[in-house]
């Protein structure tokens, strides 16, 4: 039995025009909808992203938040307070700033983020919070240079281990760089879990151990406090991976969950597929449950249908999502 089949959705600026989405959504057999709280989006529409919330709600449909951008994410979401505070920056190895990025040993940073995340709680009352892909930023001529190692990184690393952070990626600045993006996970996680116990923390990491955005493993989500369900995304038609590749990281996935009591769940992309490769989304989103997931999810709705992020046949590709989606809450 699925638990969960949600569908990434940004909003929509328009109150007229939510409904007719949530409907859509509904009608297409999903039981949620993860929606993003972008930076630059907040607070400044809030009435909307609440009717969103409250609207999805009467509709029966869960709404978890992806709380975007804010300094902490995939690159290309923007930060508007973060680029103003150069103590919370990320800076490289070798010295070089990342104004967009904040540093997760950042206390001013840290403090401001769970103030944001307070925020959007406690006006949206969702589900639960979506943590997406958190990470340190990967300088581009990575590995030879990586991050953090700012003021705080470095004043953290001495009390810790007692010696100064060394400019080379050691095994003690490896173990580091993933205890710092752990450390912040955690009091994020707690934070919302002081809000309302009830709320659903759902943490999504990124299907790759090599330490470019400062993940070497997934062991540390054993021990993450208030976790409920563990989620990556294994993107194959997008990234151009074999379906082998797609089925070893849901069971990876799937093997963590386990042993950590969490429920699992796999994210399918409609990002970027290419036309006549539709069964493949099909296929995915079968296969994933067959294996074991608890919940699917997809990036996004209608195929990202107007975006850089579109499907090739955005209307093909929806089309086999919602069929996958059909098929798997048959059972
Ligand atoms: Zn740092």
């Amino acid at each position: 039995m699925v638990w969960d089949v949600s569908v990434a959705y940004h909003g929509c600026p328009y109150p007229r025009h939510v409904e007719g989405d949530l409907r859509e959504i509904v009608e297409a057999g999903f039981t949620s909808i993860t929606l993003c709280v972008n930076e630059y989006e907040w607070p400044n529409m809030v009435r909307v992203k609440r009717l969103i919330v409250d609207r999805a709600h009467d509709l029966g449909l869960r709404v978890f938040v992806d709380v975007h951008g804010f300094g902490f994410f995939v690159p290309g979401h923007f930060s508007i307070a973060v680029p103003k505070n150069p103590g919370w920056w990320e800076v490289d190895s070798v010295g070089r700033p990342y104004p967009l990025r904040g540093c997760p040993n950042s206390p001013g940073y840290l403090e401001w983020l769970k103030q944001q995340v307070r925020g959007i709680v406690e006006r949206l009352k969702p589900d639960g919070v979506f943590w997406d892909e958190p990470s340190l930023i990967v300088p581009e001529d990575w590995p030879k240079s990586w991050t953090c190692r700012c003021e705080n990184c470095r004043r953290v690393f001495h009390d810790e281990y007692g010696r100064d952070m060394p400019d080379e990626l050691t095994q003690e600045v490896k173990e580091f760089r993933q205890n710092s993006v752990f450390r912040l996970l955690s009091e994020l996680i707690e934070e919302v879990r002081r809000l309302d116990g009830g709320l659903t923390n759902i943490l999504c990491l990124m299907p790759e151990h090599t330490g470019m955005h400062g993940i070497y493993s997934w062991e540390p989500v054993l021990s993450l406090k208030g976790l409920d369900v563990f989620s990556t995304d294994p993107y194959w038609i997008w990234g151009r991976r074999s379906f082998d590749w797609f089925t070893e990281w849901v069971e990876k996935a799937l093997s963590v969950s386990k042993r950590a009591g969490l429920k699992t769940q796999i994210w399918v992309e409609l990002i970027k597929v290419p036309r006549g490769r539709e069964a493949d989304v099909y296929r995915s989103v079968v296969k994933a449950v067959e294996l074991g997931a608890d919940a699917v999810a997809t990036w996004s709705f209608r195929a990202g249908e107007g975006s850089e992020y579109s499907c090739e046949d955005p209307e093909a590709a929806w089309k086999a999502m919602v069929e996958a989606v059909k098929k798997i809450r048959e059972g």
